[in-house]
């Protein structure tokens, strides 16, 4: 069957379920667009679908690439990369008549092109018809929808700011459009309100998203299964020399929302801990594991690029085709060479260090407004190229590395009314960032994201990196400069009385800080544990913990001082 044929026919059915299943109306415009990537309304109609399951992340990343789409073939006869093949594509599914299936020819064997497309191949960017007033209208169209649905999206999130500058944008270039004047509105009383609370600009435009594995999401093994907990304890007996496992526990279910806390309290999850093989004397090291999913800003004191531990400067090995990076061992050299620096090598990351708090102008400027809202954020995507140059140089479905196949990042949702833990989004943390650094990788950020880097992948991977990773902060400044993710490491669960205190140099270390007997579960905190008063711990945890801390300290000194 002709392509453009099979992704009409798609499309059809993805629309007419997607009142009723709008899982499978998703899942079918993803079909499509791995046929077709470069047809707007395909990413339009996928986000619209999103949005109806729920996911308003998932419809900003369908509808920005949409928007971008647009904009390319518009300018299709002006040279633009996606332009003429997505006019093409966006052409030919329309010419199909409205109901695919009435079509004669509806047999594979009478869909050999004989006749008026097979010439399709022979077109360039000189012989194909200027786009007509009316393909003009409905390609605006869309771009309206698309950045409609953007800026009520972020609005739900609480990317208050973004939602406003988005639909201020939006105004600029459709000044008649009553329902952007409508968002514009509700979003400047909301950003008014805000303001009058105190809440930063940075406050303004980070939201929430909930902290759910996304159904079709096949690579998120069971955590607590015993096949997963039997391959996690491979690793932790290597980490640990035999002094510590993993065992499946229960700990209070945390919400983020202080209020909905007394009806919750009651309530557990299933989680996995870390447990004491045998007892434990008092400061001594029981725990040392390398990773090579490790980032530095190298802006202050240079580090391994694949450890991250100290160089000597007089035994420091190099790229051979960069002078970039550097390395403290053979052995780091070759790992690195083997596993990620290939598809890196060369390739700037300055953009990823630039303050975020420039306006976001227009929002089809991909390249300037890439830049991320924190130097820890930055760290973070760090962590995401590192992922995906990884996935790259190995060629592996970037939720299949390890360590990230088994981090934690989210859970399957709650039964209703219960709410699923949260995680920070910000527009250009999650969206406009991860577009440049796939652009930066020479991945097509439309056609290759449907095999290995779909928005829900980097969203997917962020939630891990956001939920696992570790950072360091330079002494002297206070600045992050190190960030690293450690999968053993991630597995220990947090108490604001720690039994273990954790180092990173080039490997991250547990030390005891007090007798541990055999049986106990080994616990380290999230923050520091010298902040005394529980509500700042509290704030402070939330992002990582997706709720307030209920540990046993939490507990005592809340009931003390409410
Ligand atoms: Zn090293
Ligand atoms: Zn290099
Ligand atoms: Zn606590």
């Amino acid at each position: 069957m002709l392509p453009e044929k099979r992704v009409a026919r798609i499309v059809q059915d993805a629309d007419g379920v997607l009142a009723s299943d709008p899982l499978q109306s998703r899942n079918l415009f993803t079909k499509a667009l791995a046929i077709s990537p470069y047809d707007p309304d395909l990413w339009q109609k996928r986000a619209v679908a999103h949005t109806k399951l729920g996911y308003p992340d998932l419809a900003i990343g369908d509808a920005y690439r949409a928007l971008l789409l647009v904009q390319e073939l518009l300018e299709a006869h002006d040279e633009s990369e996606f332009g003429f093949a997505g006019l093409v594509a966006w052409r030919g599914r329309r010419q199909q008549p409205r109901n695919t299936y009435a079509t004669s020819d509806d047999t594979a064997s009478s869909d050999d092109g004989h006749g008026e497309v097979e010439e399709e191949t022979e077109l360039d960017a000189d012989s194909i018809p200027a786009i007509s007033e009316s393909e003009d209208k409905d390609l605006r169209d869309t771009d309206i929808a698309a950045r409609r649905l953007i800026c009520s999206s972020l609005l739900e999130l609480g990317c208050l700011l973004d939602g406003l500058e988005q639909a201020d944008a939006a105004l600029k270039v459709y000044p008649e459009d009553n329902e952007l004047k409508r968002i514009k509105e509700e979003a400047d009383a909301k950003v008014s309100a805000g303001r009058e609370k105190g809440l930063s600009d940075y406050q303004l435009r980070e939201g929430q998203v909930a902290r759910v594995i996304y159904p079709w999401n096949e690579f998120e093994p069971n955590r607590t299964s015993p096949v997963t907990v039997e391959r996690m304890n491979e690793f932790v007996n290597v980490s640990s020399s035999g002094n510590l496992e993993v065992k499946v526990t229960e700990l209070p279910m945390l919400v983020p929302d202080p209020e909905d806390e007394k009806k919750v309290i009651t309530k557990k999850s299933i989680q996995l801990g870390v447990y004491a093989v045998k007892d434990l004397p008092a400061n001594t090291q029981v725990f040392s594991e390398r990773s090579i999913l490790t980032v530095n800003n190298r802006l202050f004191d240079p580090l391994c690029d694949c450890c991250n531990g100290p160089l000597d400067p007089l035994n420091t090995l190099s790229c051979p085709d960069c002078d970039e990076v550097m390395f403290c061992s053979d052995q780091c050299k070759d790992e690195a060479l083997e596993k990620y620096h290939p598809t890196l090598c060369g390739i700037g990351i300055d953009f990823l260090f630039k303050s975020a708090h420039s306006r976001h102008e227009v929002a089809n400027d991909a390249s300037a407004t890439a830049s991320t809202s924190n130097p820890t954020k930055a760290l973070y995507s760090l962590l995401l190229l590192r992922t995906l140059a990884m996935a790259l140089t190995q060629d592996v479905n970037p939720l299949e590395i390890l360590p990230v196949k088994y981090l934690y990042g989210s859970s399957p949702p709650p039964p209703p009314p219960e709410k699923p833990p949260t995680l920070p989004f910000t527009f250009s943390d999650n969206i406009l960032s991860v577009f440049h650094i796939l652009t930066r990788l020479e991945v097509d950020p439309f056609k290759v994201s449907l095999h290995t880097f779909d928005i829900w992948h980097t969203l997917t991977i962020h939630s891990k990196i956001l939920g696992t990773a570790s950072a360091r902060h330079n002494p002297t400044s206070g600045q992050p400069e190190v960030a690293a993710l450690h999968l053993c490491y991630s597995i220990v669960n947090h108490d604001c009385e720690p039994c273990l205190m954790w180092e990173c140099k080039s490997e991250m270390q547990f030390r005891t800080l007090r007798e541990v007997k055999k049986g106990e579960e080994v616990r380290d905190c999230y923050t520091d544990p010298r902040i005394e008063s529980w509500k700042k711990r509290r704030e402070w945890l939330i992002g990582s913990l997706g709720g307030g801390c209920r540990c046993g300290r939490c507990i005592r000194e809340s009931q003390a001082d409410p």
